[in-house]
C-alpha cells in the first residue's frame, strides 16, 4: 500500500523531510527556459514547509553536469529557501541539520555523483541520513532503479507526493479500460515500444499504430517503405498478424517532387514518410467516435521537420469526443496545447518513459519501492 503525504502531517512540525522532487526543466542561457514542472512540484514542496517540515530538496537534471542552480534562484522569491553545491557530503548534512521549521534545502543534481544512477547502497544511506521521512514525487524518474528512487524510501518511513499520486491515478485507468477501447501509439523507436504495444493488446479492443512506428510494421509486411526511417522491424513479430492492430492506410510521403499522400502499400523507393494522411485520420473517426476510454501516446508525424498535421487532426478528433481519454508523451502535449484543448481529456499525462513504463507493466521501481 503507498501512503499519501498527507499522512504525515500531524508529524511535520520539525521534521526533516527529504523529497524526491522532478525539477529537471530546461535551462537557456543560465535561467529556467519552461517553468512547468517547477509549478507542478511547488504543491508538495509548500505543503510541507507551510506546516513546519524542514524540507531536504533533491533533484537530477538530465544534462549530468547540469546545475539546480537556475531551478533555485527560480524557486527562491516563492520558498524560504537556500542552494547547496553538495548532494550527500558533510556541507549537506551541517545545512540540513542547520534548518529552522518551514525552510528548504535545495541539493546539487543529484545525477553528479555516479552512486545515484549507480543505485550505490552507501550514497543511498547518506542521502536518507538528511531526513527523518522520505516523500517521491518525482513519477516521471520512478521507473528508474536509482538510489534515491528505490533504495532511499527501504531506509526511511516513505511516502509520495500530490504529483506522483496525481500521475499514479490518472494513468491507472487506461491499466482498465471500459470497452470499447481504443489505444494509439505514435512516435519513433519501436523497440522502447513494443513491450506496451503487446501489453496494450491484451487490454485494448483496438490497437492503432502510427508515426514511425508504422514503417516498421509495414516492412516486416515486406512493403517497400523507400528512405524512411526503420528501427525494430525485427521486434515486430507476430504483432504483424494481431487482428487488434490497426495500421495507417494512406501516408503523408516526401520525394524529390515534393510532398504526396499514397497509400501505406504503394510507397517508392525515393520515399521518405513522414507522417499519416488525411484519410488515415477518416479511418480512424469511427474507432475514436465509438470507444468509450481512448489512450494515446506519441506523435504521428515528425514534428522536428514540421509534420505536425496528422497529430493535429488526432488530438482534435479525440478532444471531440465523449470518451474517457489519457494522453501523454512530449510532441502529443504541444499539438494539444497548440490547439488549447487540454481540458477536453481526462487526464494528461507529463511523465514521458515513466507513463509508457507504467501502462507496459501496471507498475513501476519507485511505486514498488513506496509500497508497504
Ligand atoms: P513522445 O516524445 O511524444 O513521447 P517519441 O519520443 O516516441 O514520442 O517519438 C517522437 C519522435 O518521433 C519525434 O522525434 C518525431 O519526429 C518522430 N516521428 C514520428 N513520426 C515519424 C516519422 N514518420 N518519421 C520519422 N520520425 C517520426
Ligand atoms: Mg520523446
Amino acid at each position: 500500500m503507498i501512503h499519501s503525504v498527507e499522512e504525515l502531517e500531524p508529524h511535520l512540525k520539525g521534521t526533516r523531510i527529504l523529497l524526491r522532487s522532478d525539477l529537471n526543466v530546461p535551462i537557456e542561457n543560465g535561467t529556467v527556459a519552461d517553468p512547468f514542472r517547477l509549478e507542478a512540484a511547488l504543491k508538495t514542496i509548500s505543503y510541507l514547509a507551510a506546516r513546519g517540515a524542514r524540507v531536504v530538496l533533491a533533484s537530477h537534471m538530465s544534462d549530468k553536469a547540469g546545475s539546480l542552480k537556475p531551478v533555485a534562484e527560480y524557486l527562491k522569491p516563492k520558498l524560504r529557501l537556500t542552494f547547496i553545491e553538495d548532494i550527500a557530503g558533510p556541507a549537506a548534512h551541517a545545512a540540513a541539520n542547520a534548518l529552522k521549521d518551514g525552510d528548504v534545502l535545495l541539493l546539487e543534481n543529484i545525477r553528479r555523483d555516479n552512486r545515484e544512477e549507480a543505485n550505490d547502497e552507501g550514497f543511498a544511506r547518506e542521502l536518507a541520513s538528511l531526513g527523518d521521512a522520505y516523500v517521491n514525487d518525482a513519477f516521471p524518474v520512478s521507473h528508474r532503479p536509482h538510489a534515491s528512487i528505490v533504495t532511499v524510501p527501504k531506509l526511511l518511513h516513505a511516502y509520495a507526493g500530490f504529483q506522483f499520486l496525481a500521475e499514479m491515478r490518472g494513468l491507472m485507468p487506461a491499466l482498465e479500460p471500459d470497452a470499447p477501447s481504443l489505444a494509439i501509439v505514435g512516435g519513433a523507436k519501436l523497440v522502447t515500444k513494443v513491450g506496451l504495444i503487446h501489453t496494450l493488446v491484451t487490454k485494448y479492443d483496438k490497437v492503432f499504430v502510427g508515426g514511425a512506428l508504422s514503417n516498421d510494421f509495414f516492412a516486416a509486411k515486406g512493403w517497400p517503405v523507400g528512405k524512411s526511417l526503420v528501427s525494430g522491424t525485427d521486434v515486430v513479430g507476430d504483432l504483424l498478424t494481431n487482428p487488434k492492430i490497426v495500421l495507417p492506410e494512406t501516408v503523408t510521403v516526401e520525394n524529390p517532387t515534393g510532398t504526396h499522400d499514397v497509400g501505406a502499400h504503394d510507397v517508392g523507393e525515393n520515399d521518405v514518410i513522414w507522417d499519416i494522411a488525411p484519410s488515415s485520420i477518416e479511418a480512424l473517426r469511427p474507432l475514436v467516435q465509438e470507444a468509450k476510454f481512448i489512450l494515446w501516446n506519441g506523435p504521428m508525424g515528425n514534428f522536428e521537420k514540421g509534420f505536425t498535421a496528422g497529430t493535429d487532426a488526432l488530438a482534435a478528433l479525440i478532444a471531440g469526443s465523449h470518451a474517457k481519454s489519457i494522453v501523454g508523451g512530449g510532441d502529443t502535449l504541444s499539438s494539444i496545447q497548440n490547439l488549447h484543448v487540454e481540458d477536453k481529456f481526462t487526464f494528461v499525462s507529463t511523465a514521458g518513459g515513466a507513463m509508457l513504463d507504467f501502462l507496459a507493466n501496471g507498475t513501476l521501481p519507485g511505486i514498488e519501492a513506496l509500497d508497504r
